[in-house]
């Protein structure tokens, strides 16, 4: 098994970026928290941000912790093999979703 160093850079600077995010948002999070406008439709807009930027937190939080389990499977040397029936999950399936835990095979009879 190689230890993939190509994706482990890539997925490690992609963590650092989501990382980044995640800080921001929840930097401007805090800050919408503390100071809600006395003007009822200003407060409105505030809230609604606040929403979306709380979608924007789940979602960059879902993707970094995808990446760091990926990269925990990498660590561990079970990257590229499938959770359910531990064959290889093949190079292109892996090429067009990095982050695949399961082969093919048992990707589709999971979905059905
Ligand atoms: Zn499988």
């Amino acid at each position: 098994m190689t230890n993939h160093p190509t994706l482990r850079a890539k997925l490690e600077t992609e963590a650092q970026t989501l990382r980044h995010r995640l800080q921001k948002i929840q930097g401007d999070l805090r800050q919408e928290d503390g100071a809600l406008s006395a003007d009822f439709e200003e407060q409105a807009v505030e809230l609604e941000n606040s929403e979306v930027l709380a979608a924007l937190e789940d979602q960059t939080h879902q993707k970094l912790r995808l990446i760091e389990q990926t990269l925990q499977r990498i660590h561990n040397g079970t990257y590229g093999v499938c959770n359910d029936c531990g064959d290889p999950i093949g190079t292109k399936r892996l090429e067009a979703i990095p982050y695949a835990t399961r082969c093919i095979k048992c990707a589709e009879s999971a979905e059905t």
